[in-house]
């Protein structure tokens, strides 16, 4: 019989597991010392030794692990792990449905009840994130669940615990016959290339679905458009469909110009018409300000920290920099994009953000829409930070 490791809850912190929190934070518990292997199952008892939680030891940035239940009866074994993944399955019917999108998230971590797992569908692929070795050490019952739906094309994985918490790279092929990358899925109509073997990044960020069809639908027509921190220029050919006049995607990494071009092209649209630039956006926005460069759609979606030879940023000191500079080469009655995926703030700190960079411009601005994460993005309501993305579309007032 596997060990299990009792943890007690320190007296502060007992209302939270009442509260079906689902996080195992060290600073929550008197002893951590206890813990050794990860992968371990651990029980939270309060110091009169009542029964709170059972759950797991992996080690993230986030915590020491996920609670996994809040009855003292329930087993983690096969079967638990069986019914929460059938589960997120059941949820995403729709999205299994719509033949229009191909790829969407089928399990959501602590959203469908296991913290540090997620597995994301690519029109036939799986593609499994481990957050910790933790987690990892569950990875058989995971695949019998996914073996017993059948019929897939393949697994992937992305192991994401380094000791620094980041992606290990290797071969990230599980099981299944290995893809012929790019694969390309459909996003509400949309075609985009997927690589499931070549790093920590896979082409596209799931998460932004949403945002990608408004960009298309609502706001891009007859536009000049400029998308900050392009990657693969997801965003530009969402506006490109819509109609934009003109994109224009600016990255520093070298490879994401390739990238851009391959979406670009897999969407028939001809990417010489459009500026694909491979350059530090800070440098962009000098230039385009001394080339009096303007726009009426500008993309703002950048990493939570970033350094690069020259700057370092961080979305929770620097965004209304980003927003000053905007607006900077924003024209008449333009609009911003702005995205963060930073979860150490909430939605109203951000538009402080937003507020602060039209502030020092003297400018005003109302908001168009709002967007967190979709409907596959299933999030835990007690757990706060899962909630991450949020995206506030604004219009300068003149
Ligand atoms: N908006 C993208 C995802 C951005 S990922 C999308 O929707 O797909 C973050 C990107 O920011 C990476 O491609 C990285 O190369 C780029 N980046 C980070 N720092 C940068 C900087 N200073 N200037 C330009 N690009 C930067």
């Amino acid at each position: 019989m596997t060990q299990i490791i009792e943890l007690i809850v320190k007296h502060d912190f007992v209302r939270q597991y009442k509260n079906k929190y689902p996080l195992i934070n060290k600073e929550s518990i008197v002893n951590p010392d206890a813990l050794s292997r990860e992968g371990a199952i651990v029980h939270l008892h309060d110091d009169h030794h009542t029964f709170l939680a059972k759950g797991y030891y992996g080690e993230q940035n986030k915590g020491l692990g996920w609670v996994l239940s809040f009855d003292e009866g329930e087993k983690i074994d096969g079967v638990f792990f069986k019914n929460k993944i059938l589960t997120a399955i059941n949820k995403r019917q729709s999205f299994y449905k719509d033949e229009s999108t191909t790829a969407f998230r089928i399990f959501n971590g602590e959203g469908d009840g296991i913290g540090g797992l997620t597995i994301d569908y690519f029109d036939g692929y799986y593609l499994i994130n481990w957050y910790s070795e933790g987690i990892y050490s569950f990875k058989e019952k995971v695949i019998t669940v996914l073996d017993e739906l059948g019929d897939y094309k393949a697994i992937y994985e992305k192991k994401r615990f380094d000791s620094k918490g980041q992606y290990i790279d290797d071969d990230d092929f599980v099981k299944g016959v290995r893809g012929e990358f790019p694969i390309i899925i459909k996003e509400n109509g949309m075609n985009y290339a997927v690589y499931l073997n070549d790093g920590a990044m896979v082409g596209i960020f799931l998460d932004q679905r949403d945002v990608r069809q408004a960009i298309r639908d609502q706001y891009a027509k007859g536009k000049h458009v400029l998308n900050t921190f392009s990657y693969t220029g997801a965003f530009s050919i969402a506006a490109s469909l819509g109609g934009a006049s003109k994109t224009t995607s600016v990255d520093l990494a070298k490879r994401s110009k390739s990238k851009t071009i391959e979406q670009f092209s897999i969407n028939g649209i001809d990417f010489e018409q459009q500026d694909i630039i491979v350059m530090d956006v800070f440098d962009y926005f000098k230039y385009a300000k001394r080339k009096d460069l303007k726009f009426d759609l500008i993309i703002l979606d950048p990493p939570s920290f970033a350094r690069s030879k020259k700057h370092t940023f961080s979305t929770a000191k620097n965004y209304p920099d980003l927003i000053k500079d905007s607006l900077a080469i924003l024209e008449k009655n333009g609009v911003i994009v702005a995205s963060t995926n930073n979860a150490s703030f909430g939605m109203k700190k951000f538009k402080g953000f937003i507020e602060k960079g039209f502030r020092t411009m003297n400018m005003k601005f109302n908001i168009l829409d709002e967007f967190a994460l979709p409907a596959d993005f299933q999030a835990d309501r007690n757990f706060k930070q899962g909630n991450y993305l949020k995206v506030v579309i604004v219009q300068k007032v003149n």
